[in-house]
Order: C-alpha cells, then sequence, then structure tokens
C-alpha cells in the first residue's frame, strides 16, 4: 500500500523553520503562534480549528523555547485529536448484500475508488456486485468496466440515457441471486443541475429500498484533495443531495496534504473510511490520523 509519507515532503513547519535539528531552537510567543495561525489557515484547515489547534498547541508553553522537531510534534498530537475520531474504516455489516452509495462531483475519483475497494473487498474474501450508476457518461460507464476486470468483479451496467434507478433495483436482484455480500453503485456527479441530480438520487435510495428498506446501508462521499477549500462545500451540497455516511479523500499522494480533512473533521464529524494515494489498484490506503498529522504539519 502506498502511504501519505512516503510520496510527499515538505509539511508546513519545515517551510516555515526549515527542516532538521540545525535549525535554532525559538521562543513559543505571539509572533511564532500567528506565523502558525497563517500557516495552518493557509493549509485550508479553516480559521476556527487553525486557531484552536494553534491555541492548544501553545497551552501552557508560552515564553519555552522548542526546537523545530518538537514545535512539528506538538502541532502533529494536536491535528491527530481532531482526526482520530473520525478514522474509521468502511463497517462491515452482518446484513448482505451489504449496499453502498458514491457520490461526489465527476473527476473527484469515485470509478477509480470503487475499483480499489472492490479488489480490496475481494481480497478480503467478499464476493462484490458494481453497478454503473451514472448512465449518461459513457465513458464512465468503460472506466468501471475496466476497474472491475482490473478487481475481478462483475459490472452491471444499461443502455446510455436509461433510468439509473432501474439499474439499481437490477443490481440489487442480481445482487441477491448471486449471494454477494457488497453492491456499490457509481452515481452521477453532474452538480450543474442540483435538482436533476436530487432527484436521481432520491430515487436510487427509493428503488433500492423496495428491495431492502435497511439500504443504501453507506453512502460514500469521494472528494478531491486537490480541490482545496472547495471540498467543503461539496459536504454541504451532497449532505442536502444525499445522506452521507462517510468520506474517501482521494489525490492525497501530490502536493496536496489534504488540510481540509481537519475542518471537515471539525465542522461534520463525518467518517473519513479511506485515502487514494495513486492512480493503481492498490492506492486506496486507511486513513491514518497520525500519519496523516505528521505529513501535513511536518
Ligand atoms: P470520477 O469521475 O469521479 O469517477 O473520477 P475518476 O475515478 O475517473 O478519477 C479521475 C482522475 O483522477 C483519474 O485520472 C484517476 O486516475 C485520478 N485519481 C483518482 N484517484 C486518485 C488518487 O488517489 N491519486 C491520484 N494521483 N489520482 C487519482
Amino acid at each position: 500500500l502506498g502511504t501519505q509519507e512516503g510520496a510527499r515532503s515538505g509539511g508546513l513547519v519545515s517551510r516555515l523553520f526549515g527542516r532538521g535539528d540545525s535549525a535554532p531552537r525559538r521562543v513559543l510567543d505571539d509572533e511564532m503562534l500567528e506565523s502558525l495561525e497563517e500557516l495552518l489557515i493557509a493549509s485550508d484547515m479553516g480559521v476556527d480549528t487553525a486557531l484552536r489547534v494553534t491555541a492548544n498547541m501553545a497551552a501552557g508553553r508560552m515564553g519555552q523555547k522548542l526546537s523545530v522537531e518538537e514545535i512539528k510534534r506538538l502541532l502533529a498530537e494536536e491535528v491527530t485529536r481532531v482526526m482520530e475520531p473520525v478514522a474509521r474504516p468502511l463497517p462491515i455489516f452482518q446484513k448482505t448484500p451489504q449496499v453502498v452509495l458514491v457520490v461526489g462531483v465527476n473527476g473527484s475519483g469515485k470509478t477509480t475508488t470503487i475499483g480499489k475497494l472492490a479488489s480490496q473487498f475481494r481480497a478480503a474474501g467478499k464476493s462484490v456486485v458494481i453497478a454503473a450508476g451514472d448512465t449518461f457518461r459513457a465513458a464512465a460507464v468503460e472506466q468501471l468496466e475496466v476497474w472491475g476486470q482490473r478487481a475481478g468483479v462483475p459490472v452491471l451496467k444499461a443502455a446510455q440515457g436509461s433510468d439509473p434507478a432501474s439499474l439499481a433495483f437490477d443490481a440489487m436482484v442480481k445482487a441477491e441471486e448471486e449471494g454477494a455480500d457488497l453492491l456499490m453503485i457509481d452515481t452521477a456527479g453532474r452538480l450543474q443541475n442540483r435538482q436533476d441530480l436530487m432527484e436521481e438520487l432520491s430515487k436510487i435510495v427509493r428503488v433500492i429500498r423496495k428491495k431492502d428498506p435497511t439500504a443504501p446501508h453507506n453512502t460514500l462521499l469521494v472528494l478531491d484533495a486537490t480541490t482545496g477549500q472547495n471540498a467543503l462545500s461539496q459536504v454541504e451540497t451532497f449532505r442536502k443531495l444525499a445522506d452521507v455516511s462517510g468520506l474517501v479523500m482521494t489525490k492525497l499522494d501530490g502536493t496536496a496534504k489534504g488540510g481540509v480533512l481537519v475542518a471537515l473533521a471539525d465542522k461534520f464529524g463525518l467518517p473519513i473510511h479511506a485515502i487514494g494515494v495513486g492512480e493503481q489498484i492498490d492506492d486506496l490506503a486507511p486513513f491514518d490520523p497520525e500519519d496523516f498529522a505528521r505529513a501535513l504539519t511536518g
């Protein structure tokens, strides 16, 4: 598996004070606090969260001389504290098929994430079915089929432009017939027409509940780390469109450090089930709060 730290270098504090132990110790004063606040805010952490993290870090330490390594460690501890409650793998239900609806804007990494999850569940001995619910984008369906092949998982599709809800219903039937453990349903991500999308998503939910009143058991929102603050408004929007139960953040292998995840954790408290750390099938890692905090602040 990829890790966040491996692919990245140079977190926030290094950018401010340089790396390593050769840097001189510094007095924790108002000026330093302000620099740290600015740094965290610039990382998309959000003003309130940034102020709280720095205040907690400084509590009882004002006037002390700290090494750069100590500053990194203290900040990372505070960020870890915020992130620990939301770090939770996708829960496995006893009830089968477990139905997971996957939502998010186009390009966020939905298809890729579904493929990676399918592969992980397959490796764990689960049988998986995927439904290509974005019936309007032919390319999306094709991509999903490629991922299905890679993961060794069947992908159900329908004619282009046909009703995603009826595909979802057929997929429920098929998943039940096959005794599948997990059914993942991809959905459209056209935010340009929210009303349409809302109707489409709520119809999918209505229809799958005819087969299983407890479904969907999870609604995963996939977010792209490179969109920074945008992730906040995407969560707000998708929570209005669907009953989002957890998040996956993709593209944390690039330069994006995902500071916005801290703001998200603080504001919404939604579980972070996994993170995308590359384009390959194994590039989906559990969300590790400590790794994440160290990579962000380091
Ligand atoms: P969708 O439109 O939401 O289904 O998005 P896709 O799954 O097609 O992904 C869009 C692009 O992002 C593709 O080029 C993927 O290879 C890429 N991508 C997805 N997840 C990751 C990730 O974790 N890291 C990187 N570097 N690229 C990713």
